[in-house]
C-alpha cells in the first residue's frame, strides 16, 4: 500500500495508460479520481475501481476548459479533504506532415497538452499549497519529450515543452514540497496508438506491419511494446518516492528506444 490515502487525480482515465496507473494506484490505496471528456465513461472506470475494492470517483473535466478543470479540482477537495497527486497524462495524437498540418490542428494539440497540463497543475498545486501537504505531480510526457518523429510536429514539440514545464514546478514548488517528474513512455499500445498505425501506413505508403516493424520498435533494444503497467509502475515510483531528491526529472520506459 505505498500510496494509502493519498488523492491522486488522473486525466484521461477513462483510457488507456491514465486507466491503468487509475487501477495500480487504487491498488495501492489511493483515492482515485478518473477525470475524463465525458463523465459517464469517468464513472464507468470509477465504477469498476470500487467494484474491485478500491475508492475512486469520476469527474467531467475537459482539460482546456479552466473553469471545468477549476470546479473538477474544487469537488474532489470538497469530497475529499485536498489533492495529493496530479497525473498530467490527457493526450490526443495528430498526424500530418508539417506542410499541411493547419493552424486549428496545431492550437488543438498545443491546447490539450500544454494548456491542458498548466490548467490543471494551477488547480492542483494550488490544492496542495492551500492544504499544507504537498504532492506530486507527474507528466504523462513521452520519448518525443525527447527525440523527433515525422508526422508529429505539435505532439513533438508539445512533449518537450512539458520538460520545462516539470522543471519550473520543481523550482516553484519546493518551497510547499510540492515535486514535479515527466514520464517518458515508448510506444504503448492504447486506442491512441491503434488508431494511428493505419494512418502512419497510408501517408508513409508502407504495410501497417512494417509501421510497427520499422516506425515504432525499430529503436527499442528487443522490438517489445512498452505496456500499460508499464508506465503505470513507474508513476506508483515516482509518487511514492519520499523527499524532494527525485524532482524536475524524467524518466524514459520505452525498451532502450531513447537513453538519456
Ligand atoms: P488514449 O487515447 O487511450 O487515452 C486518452 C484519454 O484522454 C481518453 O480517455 C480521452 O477521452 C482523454 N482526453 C482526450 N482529450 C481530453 C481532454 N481535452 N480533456 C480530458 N481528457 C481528454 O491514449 P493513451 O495512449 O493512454 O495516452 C495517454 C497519454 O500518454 C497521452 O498524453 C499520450 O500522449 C501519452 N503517451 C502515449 C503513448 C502511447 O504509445 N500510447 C506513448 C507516450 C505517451
Amino acid at each position: 500500500m505505498l500510496l494509502k490515502d493519498k488523492v491522486a487525480i488522473i486525466t484521461g482515465a477513462a483510457s488507456g495508460i491514465g486507466r491503468e496507473i487509475a487501477i495500480e494506484y487504487a491498488r495501492q490505496g489511493a483515492k482515485v479520481v478518473i477525470a475524463d471528456l465525458v463523465l459517464a465513461a469517468a464513472q464507468a472506470t470509477a465504477a469498476e475501481i470500487v467494484q474491485s475494492g478500491g475508492l475512486a470517483m469520476g469527474v467531467a473535466m475537459n482539460v482546456v476548459d479552466e473553469a471545468q478543470v477549476d470546479q473538477g479540482v474544487a469537488e474532489v477537495v470538497a469530497a475529499w479533504g485536498g489533492v495529493d497527486i496530479l497525473i498530467s497524462n490527457a493526450g490526443i495524437q495528430i498526424i500530418s506532415p508539417l506542410v499541411e498540418l493547419s493552424l486549428d490542428n496545431w492550437k488543438k494539440m498545443l491546447a490539450i497538452h500544454l494548456d491542458g497540463a498548466f490548467l490543471t497543475t494551477r488547480a492542483c498545486m494550488r490544492a496542495m499549497i492551500q492544504s499544507g501537504r504537498g504532492g506530486s505531480i507527474i507528466y504523462m510526457g513521452s520519448v518525443h519529450s525527447h527525440e523527433a518523429s515525422p508526422l508529429k510536429a505539435p505532439y513533438v514539440a508539445a512533449k518537450h515543452g512539458l520538460i520545462g514545464l516539470a522543471k519550473v514546478v520543481a523550482k516553484e514548488g519546493a518551497k510547499d514540497n510540492i515535486r514535479s517528474n515527466v514520464i517518458c513512455p515508448g510506444f504503448v499500445r492504447t486506442p491512441l496508438v491503434d488508431k494511428q498505425i493505419p494512418e502512419q501506413a497510408k501517408t508513409l505508403g508502407i504495410s501497417e506491419a512494417e509501421v510497427i516493424k520499422n516506425v515504432m520498435l525499430k529503436e527499442t533494444v528487443d522490438g517489445e511494446f512498452t505496456t500499460v503497467q508499464d508506465v503505470a509502475q513507474t508513476a506508483i515510483f515516482l509518487a511514492s518516492f519520499s523527499s524532494n531528491a527525485l524532482t524536475g526529472q524524467s524518466i524514459t520506459v520505452s525498451h532502450g528506444w531513447h537513453m538519456q
